[in-house]
């Protein structure tokens, strides 16, 4: 095992599955989240609570597991006018879109996470993005990234390896791998511990954890886990 990760961590369902992916591969694993005046902030209280959690059920990982670095990006909230980040309802835009998007989002995310991991000396970036049961947003398009992996590695005249182990799998596939990789027990601190609700919602805990239900990301999380429940009752 070799190679050191920094993982783009946000605290939902899909990053810490990607986080716990690179601990299986990767030598040194740091991981990076944003604050940037999302509604759903509750997502950066769960990103504490999944580090320690996987920190004493896996000591394996612990080992490999370094630095969390949170930045605080809030003027985003400055150029985007979005559910995201306002009070108000989350729904179609005429374009397609959930207004949840904020343009460019992951661009900008992956910019100053390449900036850290090279002063980190880490050459792999690790993101939950995926275009195969997503909102539509085209910064999650698997071209976009490779894109912005040659235009990273060309800017920071250093190799910047951006991998999407999510990017072909659906929300059930999801939730299978992150039974792969640690068992009841990942699958247990992905239902408990991390947030995918874009609303915030904590209230009410479902057998696929904490969420309003309806919005966007729950209905994706709700559905990938009722399929994939029923593809083991199948095995
Ligand atoms: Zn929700």
């Amino acid at each position: 095992m070799n190679g050191q990760a920094l993982v783009l961590f946000s605290g939902g369902q899909d990053s810490a599955t990607c986080l716990a992916w690179a601990l299986q591969r990767y030598a040194q694993v740091e991981t990076i989240g944003f604050d940037y005046g999302q509604r759903h902030a509750v997502e950066l209280a769960c990103r504490q609570t999944v580090l320690s959690e996987l920190r004493s059920a896996f000591p394996d990982w612990a080992t490999r597991l370094g630095d969390d670095h949170l930045l605080d990006l809030r003027l985003l909230g400055q150029i985007s006018d979005t559910a995201l980040t306002q009070d108000k309802a989350v729904e179609l835009q005429r374009d397609g879109l959930p207004n949840t998007f904020v343009p460019g989002r992951n661009l900008i995310f992956l910019n100053f996470a390449a900036a850290l991991a090279y002063r980190r000396g880490l050459q792999v970036l690790v993101g939950g993005m995926c275009e195969t049961d997503y909102s539509g947003y085209p910064d999650c398009r698997d071209n976009t990234l490779k894109a912005m992996q040659v235009a990273l590695s060309l800017g920071l005249d250093a190799p910047m390896v951006i991998e999407t182990p999510l990017m072909w799998l659906d929300k059930a596939a999801t939730w299978a791998l992150a039974e792969t990789l640690g068992g009841p027990a990942l699958l247990q601190i992905v239902t408990e511990h991390t947030h995918t609700c874009y609303l915030g919602e904590r209230g009410l805990r479902h057998a696929w954890g904490y969420g309003c239900g309806s919005c966007p990301a729950c209905a994706l999380r709700k559905t990938g886990f009722e399929r994939h429940a029923a593809a083991s009752i199948r095995r």
